[in-house]
């Protein structure tokens, strides 16, 4: 029995499956490990990013998705390069953070949290600034929920020329998305988001042909995607360090149960219907999203507060008690709360929700 579930964004709710493929210890160097749960898993998160397999290639590695992202920062930006960052929300502006703490050269063009990253200011800016090798941005922004115009900033970026790196921690696997057709260069997700597993590890999905352009470029031994990529190449799926065995095994279990619902189409539909009733739900009982329909993700949505004496923390611990983990909110121009519509949830979790909320004093 699960006290509650999470409806957070990462962790999120797993299977009970996934939880169970965690109680058998596995040996990092044999090969009923390496090969057949690794290298699975490199192939099919390739298979699940695009039908062009055979151009692009995996890469998991330890931590959390931030140090994915820093990884392939630091691995792709060379020296002479630079980088244009396109930021809506926190996470947007800690790639601008990762940029400050390796010397890249880069610029950041800032929208408001509330707006997608506009295409037409991102257009005039890279007709202007020709020194940009770069563009990086965030699918989801899950600061907030806004869901970024990833196919037009896409072909703008190509258009131009440019290199893209995408951090869809959020999206991958619940948005569906291929890579190739939108000429991403590098995308980067995590274990405990959209694939249902459990928090350990990131990965990053990479062009091969501009992966052979990142050896020896890293300054961190440990962040450096290039290295990771050729030993778990040589080696079958070996990972350079100590790899998170117990996760892995139960992320190889959250993609066959991706698989098993039908793949990220079908997983994206679910989501759709939660972050549906959720919403059409909580507008009955008087609550206002933060973001327009038209910008919002089905992945988190933010709700700002009903009134001016809402106490987050007492509705917070209401909730908990029924048997729902919510998020707060994380802008500072509105005061808001967070419910993500990701993980092993379905709408009648949101239905039970809605009730659940309707009987809280807020
Ligand atoms: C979750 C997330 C990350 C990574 O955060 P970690 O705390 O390092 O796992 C990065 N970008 C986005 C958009 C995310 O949702």
């Amino acid at each position: 029995m699960k006290p509650y579930i999470l409806l957070t964004p990462g962790p999120l709710t797993t299977s009970e499956t996934v939880k169970e493929a965690m109680l058998t210890d596995w040996c990092t160097w044999d090969e009923d490990y390496n090969v057949h749960i690794v290298e699975e898993i490199r192939k099919s998160l390739v298979a699940l990013a695009t039908g062009h397999t055979d151009e692009y290639t995996s890469i998991l590695l330890q931590g959390s998705g931030t140090y994915c992202v820093e990884a392939v920062i630091g691995s792709v930006i060379k020296p002479g390069d630079k980088l244009l960052i396109l930021s809506n929300g926190a996470y947007g502006d800690r790639m601008g953070n990762i940029a400050e703490y390796h010397g890249i050269s880069y610029d950041m063009l800032a929208f408001d949290e509330t707006e997608q990253v506009s295409v037409s200011y991102v257009d005039d800016y890279l007709s202007h600034n020709a020194e940009i090798t770069h563009v990086a941005v965030v699918h989801c922004e899950t600061t907030t929920g806004v869901l970024n115009p990833l196919e037009e900033i896409a072909h703008l970026v190509k258009i131009h020329g440019k290199k893209l790196i995408v951090d869809a921690m959020s999206s991958f696997g619940g948005v569906p998305l291929d890579v190739q057709r939108l000429g991403i260069d590098f995308l980067i997700s995590s274990a405990n988001k959209c694939i249902q597993g459990v928090p350990g590890f990131g990965f990053i999905i990479a062009r091969k042909s501009e992966l052979m352009h990142c050896k020896g470029v890293s300054k961190s031994l440990s962040l450096d995607i290039y290295d990771q990529w050729e030993a778990m190449e040589k080696g079958h799926g070996k990972w350079r360090f100590t790899s998170p065995t117990h996760v892995v095994r139960a992320f190889k279990q959250a993609m066959d149960e991706l698989a098993d619902e039908g793949g990220v189409e079908a997983r994206h539909n679910r989501y759709c219907e939660n972050h549906e009733v959720l919403v059409s739900g909580m507008r009955s009982l008087g609550f206002k999203t933060l973001l327009p329909d038209a910008i919002q993700s089905p992945v988190i949505t933010s709700f700002l507060y009903p009134n001016e004496d809402f106490d987050f923390k007492s509705f917070y611990v209401q909730l908990k008690e029924r048997g729902f983990v919510i998020y707060p909110g994380k802008i500072s121009q509105a005061d808001t709360f967070r419910v993500g519509n990701i993980g092993d949830v379905y709408p009648e979790d949101f239905k039970r929700l809605i009730e659940v909320i309707r009987e809280c004093k807020y």
